[in-house]
C-alpha cells in the first residue's frame, strides 16, 4: 500500500464524516477567516474550502497530496469560522483531527523530528528546564549580549524571524523568582492554572494574577503536579502527547476542592475546556475530563463578577483591544475584557475594528507560516493606528508578543505599547 492510500484510509476511518456533512456551504465563515482574506479568497483557502477538502479526501475523490497538506498547515485554527457559522461546524474539532493523522503518517526530516520532539516532549512539559531556558535569556538581556547581537544584527545571521521576535520578547523574569500566593481563608477558592509559558516567561503577569484575585476575595491555590496544556502539542498533531499532559493537569487539580479553575491565557483556557473532547476515547476519564472542563473560567470572568473594578484608575488615555482568537471563538469570552476596561477611570475605550479576527500569532505560526503571518499582522496594525490608541490590550502570551513585534514593525514603539489585560488591571488597581 503506498504512503498515500495509506493517509486516505486512516482519513476514512478516523475523521468525523457527520461532521463534515454539517457543512452546508452557505460561506457566512469566509470573511471571518484571515487566510481566506490575505490570500485574494482563494476558495481552498477558506474553512469552507478546507472542510469540502478533508470530505473530498475521505470520499476518496482527491488524494491528500501536498496541497491539501499545505492548505492544513496555512490555517491559523484561529476558529473565527466557528462563532461566524450557523450550522454549528466544529472546524476546530476537524483541523485537529485532520492534522493528527497527517502528522503521524508524516516522515520528518531528522532536524525537524530532533528539533520538534525536543521542545514539545522535553522542554516545554519540564518547569525547570524551561526556567532554565529563561535563565539564559534573561542573562543575554541583563549581561550586554542583547545590545551586541542587535547592534551587529548577529541574529539575523541565523535567522530573520528569529531576529524580528527576539526584539518583542518582554524582560525575561529573575531566574530564582517564585510565583507567591497568600495562605488564607476565603468565601471562593480558585486555583490557578500557570501554563509553560506564562509561568517561564510572564511570571510577572502570573503573579498579577493571584494579586488580582485575592484582591477580590477569592484564596489562590497554585496545585502543584500541573503542566503543560497541551495545545501546542494537539495543535502540530502530537494527539498523544497532549492526551499524557491533559491527564496529568487533571490528576494535579483533582488533588484538591477548587470550585474554579483560572487561566490568564486565552490559548490554554480554550484547550482546557476541550479536554472531554481530547480524552473521550481513553477509558475512566471521560467524567474526569468533564469534571476539570466545567471549572475552567477566564480570569476576566472573575474580576468582572467581582464588580470592583470601578475603583481602579490610570491616566487619562486611549486604549483598544485584541480579543485572542481562543479566547474569544473556543470559550466566548469577549465582553468581559471590554466591560473590564471600559470601567477603568481613565480608561478612553475605542473598539478595535475586527478585532476577533487573528493577529497572525497562532502558536509558532508566526514561525513556519512567516509571509502570511506578518502580513496578518501588518494589516492589524493599520487598523490599531486607526484607533488613535496609546495602549493595545490582549489576553495570551503569544498575542502580546505579536503585538510587540507589529509595533516595531510599524515603528510605534514611542506611541503605541502592548500590554496584558491582567498587568493593566493589577497597574490600575494601584
Ligand atoms: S481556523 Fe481561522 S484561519 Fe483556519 S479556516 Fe477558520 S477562520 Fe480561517
Ligand atoms: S459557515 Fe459553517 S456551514 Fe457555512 S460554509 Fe462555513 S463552515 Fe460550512
Amino acid at each position: 500500500m503506498t504512503k498515500t492510500s495509506t493517509l486516505q484510509k486512516e482519513f476514512q476511518e478516523r475523521m468525523d464524516y457527520d461532521e463534515l456533512l454539517n457543512c452546508t456551504r452557505c460561506g457566512f465563515c469566509q470573511p471571518t477567516c484571515p487566510t481566506f482574506i490575505e490570500s485574494n479568497r482563494k476558495e481552498s483557502s477558506s474553512p469552507r474550502g478546507r472542510i469540502a477538502l478533508m470530505k473530498a479526501v475521505v470520499d476518496g475523490v482527491i488524494e491528500p497530496d501536498e496541497g491539501f497538506e499545505r492548505e492544513l498547515s496555512l490555517c491559523l485554527g484561529c476558529r473565527a469560522c466557528e462563532t461566524a457559522c450557523p450550522s454549528g461546524v466544529k472546524y476546530g474539532q476537524l483541523l485537529e483531527d485532520a492534522r493528527a493523522i497527517v502528522a503521524e503518517q508524516k516522515q520528518l526530516s531528522f532536524f525537524k523530528r530532533v528539533t520538534q520532539r525536543f521542545l514539545l516532549h522535553t522542554l516545554i512539559p519540564n518547569r525547570f528546564l524551561l526556567k532554565g531556558g529563561i535563565f539564559f535569556l534573561w542573562l543575554y538581556q541583563k549581561s550586554g549580549m542583547q545590545r551586541l547581537a542587535r547592534k551587529t544584527k548577529l541574529l539575523k545571521l541565523f535567522s530573520s524571524s528569529m531576529f524580528e521576535l527576539e526584539g518583542a520578547l518582554p524582560q525575561a523574569p529573575f531566574p530564582f523568582r517564585q510565583l507567591k500566593s497568600s495562605d488564607r481563608d476565603a468565601d471562593q477558592n480558585v486555583a490557578l492554572f500557570r501554563g509553560c509559558i506564562m509561568d517561564a516567561l510572564f511570571l510577572e503577569t502570573n503573579q498579577h494574577t493571584v494579586d488580582l484575585l485575592e484582591g477580590t476575595g477569592h484564596s489562590v491555590d497554585i496545585p502543584a503536579g500541573q503542566t503543560c496544556c497541551g495545545a501546542l502539542h494537539a495543535h502540530a498533531g502530537d494527539r498523544e502527547k497532549a492526551v499524557e499532559l491533559a491527564k496529568e493537569n487533571i490528576r494535579a487539580f483533582e488533588s484538591g476542592e477548587f470550585e474554579q479553575i483560572t487561566t490568564n491565557a486565552g490559548g490554554c483556557g480554550a484547550f482546557l475546556v476541550e479536554y472531554p473532547h481530547l480524552l473521550k476515547d481513553e477509558p475512566g476519564w471521560k467524567e474526569r475530563a468533564a469534571a476539570f472542563s466545567a471549572k475552567i473560567k477566564d480570569i476576566s470572568s472573575l474580576v468582572a463578577a467581582a464588580n470592583t473594578v470601578n475603583a481602579y484608575k490610570i491616566p487619562e488615555q486611549k486604549v483598544t483591544y485584541q480579543d485572542s482568537c481562543h479566547l474569544k471563538h473556543g470559550m466566548q469570552v469577549h465582553t468581559e475584557p471590554r466591560s473590564l476596561l471600559r470601567n477603568i477611570d481613565g480608561v478612553d475605550y475605542v473598539e478595535l475594528r475586527n478585532a476577533g479576527m487573528c493577529c497572525g500569532s497562532a502558536g509558532i505560526y508566526n514561525l513556519i507560516e512567516k509571509e502570511m503571518s506578518m502580513q496578518i499582522l501588518d494589516h492589524k496594525m493599520e487598523d490599531v493606528q486607526k484607533t488613535g490608541s496609546a495602549v493595545i490590550v490582549t489576553s495570551n502570551p503569544g498575542c502580546l508578543i505579536q503585538m510587540r513585534l507589529g509595533i516595531k514593525r510599524a515603528g510605534l514603539e514611542d506611541r503605541l505599547e502592548a500590554v496584558h489585560l491582567v498587568d493593566l488591571l493589577h497597574e490600575a488597581k494601584q
